[in-house]
């Protein structure tokens, strides 16, 4: 058989389709952007010198490559496989978000665009965004939920201290999705000079292969980094998902190596099973279309929209990119749940035993490893992404610890 007909990696199709999922559902008025943008994007990918500047800023700017870490201690302690850490909390900002900003806005520029508007839920994507428009000189707007807002105090202080602009959102319940919208409307109001930073492999095509593009540094480097660490690939991979891209960035150079098992892990919240208090669109949503393409949400009977519901901020979307769905569907990657009490348990002996305070997205693909690895083989490699570090979570854990910050 001829592998160029066999591979997982040629997606999405001329519409923007993984399989049923995917594609461009938006209003008439926004289609000629995004395929003035689809068009951009594409003599921007064949191009050398903007993955020549990518790649200086990756290096001098972001801190790239990041270190792949053999967690000796820990893996000890669960007694089983050997795990290693794709360190991308070491990168400038803390978090995996800066990889695709960086792409997106150095797209933006070579488009002649002077603006950039981004929509954030927990803050992370928009402090990313103000960090690269403050490097660039760039006008940054950032849509918020007026409900975010007042919990991700922090992070709203951050991107006004980088100079951008917040936005607070009424509509809706003034979550994420709200924004989303808002950042919709104001990209078709203003398109001659703006541009639409999104911050997950979700929305109309092309930003879910775009981000993934841009994200799959990490896989690559993952990658070569443990050719040279074992000689050999890892036999599982494993990232946390809120919208998916730090998971899409690991798996994808993967994908077409059929013997690395490939697992992502969403947020439980307090059970999949209990009245929808967690933010599980594959695990426990249902087929539907938001935010300009079809994939898996967290939706009522009659296709509402649900609030997710996570212990960790940066995991409450209601979605999950489309790859990710079409990856479900036809069993290339395996998707599970944690709880928000199983991933504070990993945060806790993430610290104790690494010496590393992880962010809780990453500490629940680290439940997920402390689940399996005590069972397979020492000989058995896992890889997972250390996607962000948990300075930002210090004051959430110490509630749910009962530890008194005064
Ligand atoms: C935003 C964020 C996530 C969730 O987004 P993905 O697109 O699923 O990667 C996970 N971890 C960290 C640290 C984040 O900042």
């Amino acid at each position: 058989m001829n592998d160029l007909f066999n591979s997982f990696m040629t997606g999405p199709d001329e519409k923007g389709r993984f399989g049923i999922f995917g594609g461009r559902f938006v209003s008439e008025t926004l289609m000629p952007l995004i395929l003035e943008l689809e068009d951009q994007y594409e003599r921007a990918k064949t191009d050398e010198s903007f993955w020549a500047e990518m790649d200086f800023l990756w290096k001098h700017y972001v801190g790239r490559p990041s270190p792949l870490y053999h967690a000796e201690r820990l893996s000890e302690r669960l007694g089983g496989a050997k795990v290693y850490m794709k360190r991308d909390e070491l990168n400038h900002t803390g978090a995996h978000k800066i990889n695709n900003v960086l792409g997106q806005i150095i797209l933006a520029r070579r488009m002649g665009k002077t603006r950039i508007i981004a929509e954030t839920g927990a803050g992370q994507h928009g402090v990313a965004t103000a960090t690269v428009c403050a490097k660039f000189g760039l006008k940054c707007v950032v849509y918020m939920g007026a409900h975010d807002v007042e919990r991700q105090q922090p992070n709203v202080f951050r991107m006004k201290l980088l100079g951008a602009e917040v936005i607070p959102v009424t509509s809706g319940r003034g979550t994420l999705k709200d924004a989303m919208n808002d950042a919709l409307r104001d990209w078709v109001t203003n398109v001659r000079d703006t541009f639409y930073c999104i911050g997950t492999v979700a929305g109309p095509h092309p930003y879910p292969a775009m981000v993934r593009d841009f994200q799959a540094i990490i896989g690559k480097e993952a990658k070569e980094q443990m050719m040279e660490a074992e000689g050999r690939l890892p036999d599982t991979i494993i990232a946390a998902i809120g919208g998916g891209s730090n998971a899409m960035g690991l798996f994808y150079p993967f994908l077409d190596d059929k013997d690395v098992r490939i697992i992502g892990v969403e947020a439980g919240g307090k059970g999949v099973n209990e009245k929808m208090e967690h933010c599980a669109s594959l695990t426990g949503g249902r087929p539907g279309v938001l935010h300009g393409n079809r994939t898996y949400l967290l939706q009522d009977e009659d296709g509402q929209i649900l609030e997710g519901f996570s212990i960790s901020a940066g995991l409450d979307y209601p979605g999950i990119g489309p790859e990710h769905a079409w990856l479900h569907d036809i069993g290339r990657a395996e998707y599970v749940a944690i709880t928000d009490k199983e991933a504070l348990a990993a945060f806790q002996l993430c610290c104790e035993t690494e010496g590393i305070i992880p962010a809780l997205e990453p500490s629940h693909a680290l439940a997920h490893v402390m689940k399996i690895a005590p069972d397979l083989p020492k000989d058995h490699i896992i890889c997972m992404n250390m996607c962000g570090r948990g300075d930002k979570d210090i004051f959430t854990v110490a509630k749910h610890l009962g530890f008194d910050m005064g």
